[in-house]
């Protein structure tokens, strides 16, 4: 727990003058609220009527405890003797009143600097874990629900900042305030505060135990909720599917159950957590009780006046206040260690796919791609590619087909890294893809895939996405060449027009045509087309396939082929499956070769011309 609790301290770094301002002004807080303890004294003996006599000489001036309590015990005394009572009583009040205030005052600072470390913290976790997560390899993502990632990067991080970042102020304070009235109490009475200390640190040992089970049960309680949020997300994204079906009671039902045992859970966590403060005040109150009657004893036998002791009393509850607020800590930091992990387990885990230390830089494509023997497994043991042996020369087009599942989008994965291949090699212009750096490998190629992947913003910024230094008049011939220019000239800001979420304003067609426009403006050399013509009606799919056409002159590309008629004209068509190569040659050659394509090509012309392999 502590560890996890320190573990979050190591974001605190970039905060250290806030920190360290936010100890001091603790510091000053809890010396004004010890101060205040024994400020009462002379209260108290005025009301009781234990007057002194007014001594002269005044005592000698030291900055040691005993000179000042002496002094400030000899000024009481005078003002008695000179102003009477009352008007003593009423400085004493006003002094009360003044340290008080300071006290107050301090702590109020201190929270507010404090607040700004709470919040910079779960800042700072939460922007580390937008950039972990786009670092994290394509692999890691399939590993994971989204909702679940969801509800880390922002749930749990909100329990970090309620549970344990806000307890940081506590660790600092309280244990200053306990040892602060401890050592007052320990300077009127050792003997008694030595019994005292003992039954503090038994009901210590106590709380201490009832909060164990707490961070299990809240690991609990996140994951449920990142189910929820899981399934939230699914819902949004599937509510065409859902009406189709009638499964919204289905769904409801699944949603109700989850639901249901979240908030059991969330129940038991927080009756837990609330057990901590009666816990606490009950085990404050017996103890209170014990030193009532034992301290008693003390004034009896005469070694402590009846002021002193009430005093005492009152320092007694100076150490209360602030254990409680420290085990209502400890018990808000068990909760909060689960959601600290989760998003650890996000911070810490292995970027398998990154830059070797002597990564080469490349700048162009100039031979062309090799695989060598190339193998790949999603899940070890079970091979995905076997045996795959391929050139693509620089400027030639090469198809891929073959029925689904027969490894081919897989093929096009391994070449921007987003896996590594499990056996062999895949060699551009001689290099191991391993040894190249990553961004200038990312940097060469164009992807074009099925689904149009955009995002809720501008036209404009859709196409350019992440490149820089473009111009509007480049940005506008890129979408002129993808046939995008007319539509989104009719739309109704332009280029400025925000498409909504993932483009769900625009048709398929339109949504294609603008990442064909963006691979356009990106010029790679390299370029990857994964069916990109699936689902979309033979007027769309014209204009996508001219626009794909445009994409590809002067280009190396590796192309899924949907249609088999789309790739008539490629330079080498590659027949794959299960995840081999079966046959390859030009689309004459494989024709004559009367084998597997020519079946594929025969069963889509028996079909609807908009039939598929896929
Ligand atoms: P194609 O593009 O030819 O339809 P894929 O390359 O998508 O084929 O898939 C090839 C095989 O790999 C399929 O059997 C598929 O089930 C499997 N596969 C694809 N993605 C994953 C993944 N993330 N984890 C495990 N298996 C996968």
């Amino acid at each position: 727990m502590f560890r996890r609790f320190l573990d979050t301290l190591r974001y605190a770094r970039p905060y250290r003058t806030q920190l360290i301002l936010g100890v001091v002004f603790n510091v000053l807080s809890v010396v004004f609220s010890v101060i205040s303890i024994p400020a009462i004294i002379p209260f108290l003996r005025i009301l009781f009527g234990q007057k002194r006599e007014v001594s002269a000489p005044p005592p000698e001036w030291a900055w040691e405890v005993e000179s000042i309590l002496a002094n400030i015990n000899y000024e009481i005394t005078v003002m008695v003797a000179e102003r009477g009572e009352s008007t003593a009583l009423l400085y004493i009040c006003g002094g009360i009143v003044l340290i008080y205030f300071l006290k107050n005052l301090f702590r109020y600072l201190a929270q507010y600097v404090m607040a700004d470390v709470r919040n910079g913290i779960s800042r700072d976790i939460r922007n580390r874990l937008y950039d972990k997560m786009l670092r994290l390899p394509v692999s890691w993502f399939t590993e994971q629900r989204k909702g679940d990632l969801l509800s880390r990067a922002t749930s749990d991080v909100q329990e970090v900042e309620y549970s344990i970042l806000s307890s940081i102020e506590a660790y600092i304070k309280e244990p200053l305030s306990i040892l602060g009235a401890l050592a007052i109490m320990l300077y009127m009475s050792p003997s008694l505060t030595a019994f005292v200390f003992g039954l503090i640190v038994v009901s210590g040992l106590l709380i201490g135990n009832i909060g164990k089970s707490l961070k299990r049960r809240s690991r609990g309680a996140q994951e449920r909720l990142g189910q929820l949020i899981s399934q939230l997300e699914e819902t949004l994204g599937g509510m065409r599917v859902i009406k189709a079906f009638n499964a919204e009671g289905y769904q409801s039902g699944k949603y109700r159950q989850e639901n249901d045992r979240y908030r059991r859970e969330m129940t038991q966590i927080i009756r837990q957590r609330d057990l901590a403060s009666p816990f606490s005040e009950f085990m404050g109150v017996a103890v209170a009780a014990l030193l009532l009657w034992y301290g008693a004893q003390y004034v009896f036998a005469g070694e402590l006046d009846g002021a002193a002791f009430i005093a005492y009393l009152f320092a007694f509850f100076n150490v209360l206040t602030p254990a409680k607020s420290f085990s209502g800590a400890y018990f808000k930091v068990q909760k909060g260690a689960a959601a600290a992990e989760r998003v650890a387990q996000i911070l810490d885990a292995p970027e398998i796919i990154t830059d070797k230390p002597d990564a080469r830089p490349i700048s162009g494509l100039h031979e062309g791609i090799r695989f060598e023997g190339v193998g790949f497994e999603y899940l070890p043991g079970i091979p995905v590619l076997q045996g795959i042996d391929l050139e693509i020369p620089r400027g030639q087009v090469v198809a891929l087909v073959g029925a689904s599942g027969a490894g081919k989008s897989t093929m096009a994965d391994l070449l921007p890294r987003f896996y590594d291949v499990t056996e062999g090699r895949i060699l551009l212009d001689g290099i191991d893809l391993r040894d190249i750096r990553l961004h200038d490998l990312r940097s060469l190629t164009g992807i074009v895939t099925q689904e149009a992947i955009l995002f809720n913003d501008t036209i404009y910024n859709n196409i350019v996405f992440g490149l820089e230094g473009v111009t509007q008049a480049q940005v506008e011939s890129a979408a002129r060449i993808a046939n995008a220019h007319d539509f989104i000239m009719a739309s109704e800001s332009g280029y400025r027009t925000v498409i909504g979420d993932r483009g769900s304003r625009l048709s398929g067609g339109q949504r294609q045509r603008l990442t064909i426009a963006r691979a356009i403006l990106k010029n790679p050399p390299l370029l990857i087309l994964d069916e990109a013509t699936a689902a979309l009606d033979s007027e769309s799919e014209r204009l996508v396939q001219d626009a794909l056409e445009q994409l590809m002159q002067q280009r190396t590309s590796l192309v899924i082929a949907h249609r088999l008629s789309t790739i008539q004209n490629a330079d080498l068509i590659v027949v794959m499956s299960q995840g081999r190569i079966i046959e390859q040659g030009t689309h004459t050659e494989l024709m004559a070769h009367n084998g597997d394509y020519r079946r594929l090509v025969e069963i889509q012309m028996i079909g609807t011309s908009a039939g598929s392999v896929t």
